[in-house]
């Protein structure tokens, strides 16, 4: 069972999740709980870093102490989880990462989970203990405190059922995986079942629901995943949330399934560019040795004879040093501008029917066209689309494809 912030934000209802959890038990199973840390407390953390950098400008940010401070949050819900189990009158007992140990590499911030060994945990789970898990966090072969990345509890949550052999429930602030993002779109309906693919597609395509690696996780290992409400009691009608399984395993076939949006992009362009074989490869070989991930890209020609154009999308939070980095080799790439745009955002469908259906595109693009909304770049896979849109028209372009795809309807 994992809780996410909302559903630990005070100690009401941290007392709530005791209830849900103490039926479990009851019900007879055996459970481990991973928290998140209570709402809003892992951006104040970031934010203390954030000053703690800017009163020592010209430093280096110090990675592993930012993990040491963004970690906490969950240690502090883990604690007080296995203390409201405990007057409860249920044997619990508090575990952060170190202890178990999920051991991670050393990529502080956004460290990936190496192993668990589940020997520990599973020993004390097996005396009847219910093990409260700190998520988010792990410890590094360095012997650091390591944190996942944003989101990262839902990862914690995946790599202990697999650990223990579990399923693993994902417990949050919505009844389960919506057609697009419930905030936006009152008419977004939920979805039973969706698929491993398309959900790995609609979490790194925006939807927060989970992150990404956790459902990456879940599909390698095989942890049957299920997302549902913490907003109730035990006992009341739970709803069955909603199971992400195998696509064989899902009866309706559905050709967009959802449609999700991202507003953490920025657009860079680069003019004027030598039209010569290896100028690409110069480019992005300089973001990769700067660890800078690039997504979508389109080369186009220029007007002029011997010339390119080259447009790219990167994160947001990479945008200036992307720039820093271009400029910086200026002359050996050749271009002759460079523009920035971080007033964009993508949106994306996406869908397993996709594969064997003709006319996916042609609604996105009359859809948008419709509503006045300008594309800057597409980019396609088997199974999405993804537009780079104008930031202002996100929402709009959002509700459009959903009723185009008939979603609201399902
Ligand atoms: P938690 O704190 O429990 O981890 P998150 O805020 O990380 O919760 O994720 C839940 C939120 O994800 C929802 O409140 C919702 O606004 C957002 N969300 C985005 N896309 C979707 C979607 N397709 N289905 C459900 N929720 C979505
Ligand atoms: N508390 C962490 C975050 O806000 C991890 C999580 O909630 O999953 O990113
Ligand atoms: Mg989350």
């Amino acid at each position: 069972m994992k809780f996410g912030g909302t559903s630990v934000a005070d100690m009401e209802r941290i007392a709530r999740v005791g209830r849900l959890v103490a039926a479990e038990v009851a019900a007879g199973k055996r459970v481990a709980v991973v928290v998140s840390a209570m709402a809003g407390k892992t951006n104040e953390l970031v934010a203390w870093t954030d000053a703690a950098g800017a009163a020592a400008p010209g430093l280096a940010p110090s990675d592993e102490e930012y993990d040491a401070v963004v970690a906490s949050g969950e240690q502090v819900t883990a604690g007080l989880l296995a203390m409201t189990l405990r007057h409860m009158g249920l044997n619990a007992r508090s575990w952060m990462g170190w202890q178990i140990p999920i051991i991670t590499d050393d990529a502080h911030g956004r460290a990936r989970i190496d192993d668990v060994p589940g020997e520990k945990l599973g020993a004390a789970m097996d005396t009847g203990e219910i093990a409260v898990i700190a998520g988010f966090q792990g410890v590094s072969r360095s012997g650091r405190i390591a944190t996942l990345g944003r989101g990262g509890s839902d990862t914690s949550a995946v790599a202990i059922a697999a650990a223990v052999g579990g399923q693993c429930d994902i417990y949050t602030d919505v009844d389960g995986v919506y057609t697009t993002d419930p905030r936006i779109e009152s008419k977004a309906r939920k979805l039973a079942r969706v698929s491993y693919e398309e959900m790995l597609e609609m979490a790194s395509l925006g939807a927060k629901v989970l992150q990404t690696r956790s459902v990456e996780l879940a599909m390698a290992q095989r942890v049957p995943l299920r997302v549902l409400s913490s907003f109730v009691e035990p006992g009341e009608a739970p709803g069955q949330g909603t199971i992400v399984c195998d696509e064989e395993d899902i009866m309706e076939k559905r050709i967009v399934s959802g449609v999700a949006y991202s507003r953490d992009e920025a657009k860079i362009s680069l003019f004027g560019l030598p039209d010569r074989a290896g100028v690409s490869a110069t480019i992005f070989s300089k973001l990769a040795d700067a660890n800078i991930n690039v997504d979508m890209i389109v080369q186009s020609h220029a007007r002029s004879e011997g010339a390119a154009n080259m447009e790219f999308t990167v994160g947001r939070r990479d945008a200036a040093r992307t720039v820093e980095i271009m400029n910086g080799a200026k002359s050996e790439i050749g271009f002759a501008d460079l523009a920035v745009n971080e007033d964009v955002a993508k949106v994306s469908v996406i869908g397993v029917g996709m594969r064997s259906h003709a006319g996916v595109a042609k609604t996105m693009f009359t859809a948008l066209a419709e509503r006045g909304v300008n594309i800057q770049v597409i980019s396609t896979s088997e199974i999405k689309i993804s537009v780079l849109i104008d930031a202002e028209y996100t929402e709009l372009a959002v509700r459009a494809l959903h009723s185009a795809y008939g979603l609201d309807k399902l």
